[in-house]
C-alpha cells in the first residue's frame, strides 16, 4: 500500500530498504564465514581486496578497520612526523583533519571552490612551505576534486597526495577512479557510505608494491613475521564479517550508483520546474564526469529554517558540516579565525543534504521538493 501525499515521510537515508533487497545474499556470505570461524584477515579479506582494488583501477588494497585507520594508516606509511605540514580543506568530515594532529603533525587549512566544495587547487601553493610533506584532497560529496593541479603542485615540491576517498568509491575524475591517482586512497565502509558494511570498515590502494607491504605490516602492529617488529604500528585490522558483506554488496555498486545518479537528475529538474533553481536554490554543481552522489547537497539562505519545517514534515535532512575543520574547538591553538577561510564557513552555514538514496522514490523526491517550494 502507498501512503497518501501528505503523510508521505522521507528519511535522509533508509538501510533497511537496501538490506531487504539482498538479506538472502547477506546471509549466504554471513553464514560462511561462520562455518569457517576465520574472523581476522583472512580470504574474504584477501578477496575484497583484490575486488576493491580493481574496482579502483589500482594494484593493491589493503583492507582497515575504518575510513579514520586507512587515513591514519597512509600518513604513518608514509613517515609524516611530528612538525610536518599537511595541507587540506576545513570543509570535511573531522577524521581527515583529527589524523594529521594524532601524529602530530600540523593541519594548513586552505578553501575550497564554493560550486563543488572541494578544496580550491589555486589556494595549495601558496601554502606550501619547506616542512609540507603532503596534500590531503577530499572528494567530498562523491565528487572528485580538481586533481591534475593538485597532482602537478605535488610533483612540484615532492609532496605525498593522500585521497581522502570515503564518500568517492567509483567516482571519476577524466576517467581515473577515485583513490587511484594520488600515492594512497582511503576509502570507509561505515554503513552510510555508498558501499557500507554493518559495522566499521575501511581499505587503503595504491599502486606502490613496497607501499602496499608497508600498510600491511603498520595493520598488524609492525610485524613481519609476526612477532618481530622493525616498524610500531597497530591493531588497524578489517574482519571477515565485514569483508563479506561489503564483498555481496559491491556486487550491486553500480547499480545503486546509477540510482543515485538518477535520483539527482530527478531532484534538478524538479527544483527547474518549481523555478527555485538557481535563484532560491543553488543546485549541486556536477563537474567530474562520474559523480556518485554520497550526497545531494544544496544551498540556500535561511538553511535552519528550511531543515526546522522539513523535519517538521516528516523529511530528513543533514548538515555536513556546521563547523569548518579551522573553526572547532580542538584547533583553537592553530590559530584561525572566523572569516579567514570564508567560503567553506558560508557553505558551513548554508548548505543541506536532501535525501539522495538508490531507493528512494520519485513521490518521495516530489514531496521533498514541494515542501521546500511551499516553504
Ligand atoms: C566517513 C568519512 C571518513 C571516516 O570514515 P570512518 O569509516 O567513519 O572512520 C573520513 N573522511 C571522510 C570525508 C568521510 O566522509
Amino acid at each position: 500500500m502507498t501512503p497518501t501525499p501528505t503523510t508521505l515521510s522521507v528519511p535522509l537515508l533508509d538501510l533497511q530498504a537496501q538490506y531487504r533487497a539482498i538479506r538472502d545474499e547477506i546471509h549466504t556470505a554471513i553464514g560462511q564465514v561462520l562455518e569457517s570461524q576465520h574472523f581476522i584477515l583472512g580470504p574474504e579479506v584477501q578477496a575484497l581486496e583484490r575486488e576493491i582494488a580493481e574496482y579502483s583501477q589500482c594494484r593493491f588494497g589493503v583492507g582497515v578497520s575504518s575510513g579514520t585507520d586507512a587515513l591514519l594508516i597512509a600518513l604513518m606509511a608514509l613517515d609524516i612526523q611530528p612538525g610536518d605540514e599537511v595541507i587540506t580543506t576545513p570543509y570535511t568530515f573531522f577524521a581527515t583533519a583529527g589524523v594529521i594532529h594524532r601524529l602530530g603533525a600540523k593541519p594548513v587549512f586552505v578553501d575550497i571552490e564554493p560550486d563543488t566544495y572541494n578544496i580550491d587547487p589555486a589556494l595549495i601553493e601558496p601554502a606550501v612551505t619547506p616542512k609540507t610533506k603532503a596534500i590531503i584532497p577530499v572528494h567530498l560529496y562523491g565528487q572528485c576534486a580538481e586533481m591534475n593541479p593538485i597532482l602537478d603542485i605535488a610533483r612540484r615540491h615532492n609532496l605525498f597526495v593522500i585521497e581522502d576517498a570515503a564518500q568517492a568509491i567509483g567516482a571519476e575524475y577524466q576517467g581515473r577512479r577515485a583513490g587511484s591517482m594520488g600515492t594512497i586512497g582511503c576509502f570507509s565502509f561505515f554503513p552510510s557510505k555508498n558501499l557500507g558494511g554493518y559495522g566499521d570498515g575501511g581499505m587503503v590502494v595504491t599502486q606502490d608494491e613496497s607501499l602496499a607491504e608497508r600498510l600491511k605490516m603498520l595493520r598488524v602492529h609492525g610485524s613481519k613475521p609476526k612477532y618481530y617488529h622493525s616498524l610500531v604500528g597497530g591493531n588497524f585490522r578489517l574482519d571477515a564479517l565485514q569483508a563479506a558483506i561489503v564483498r555481496v554488496k559491491l556486487r550491486h555498486l553500480d547499480e545503486w550508483t546509477a540510482a543515485r545518479q538518477r535520483n539527482a537528475r530527478t531532484y534538478d529538474a524538479l527544483f527547474e520546474e518549481a523555478g527555485l533553481a538557481g535563484t532560491k536554490i543553488k543546485l549541486p554543481a556536477v563537474k567530474q564526469n562520474r559523480h556518485i552522489f554520497n550526497q545531494y547537497v544544496i544551498q540556500v539562505e535561511n538553511r535552519d529554517a528550511l531543515m526546522a519545517h522539513l523535519k517538521q514534515n516528516g523529511i530528513g535532512t543533514e548538515i555536513y558540516y556546521p563547523v569548518p575543520m579551522h573553526l572547532q574547538k580542538c584547533f583553537a591553538r592553530l590559530g584561525y579565525s572566523g572569516g579567514s577561510l570564508p567560503v567553506s564557513e558560508h557553505a558551513a552555514n548554508t548548505t543541506l543534504a536532501l535525501p539522495i538514496y538508490p531507493e528512494l522514490t520519485a513521490e518521495q523526491q516530489e514531496m521533498v521538493v514541494k515542501r521546500i517550494a511551499e516553504w
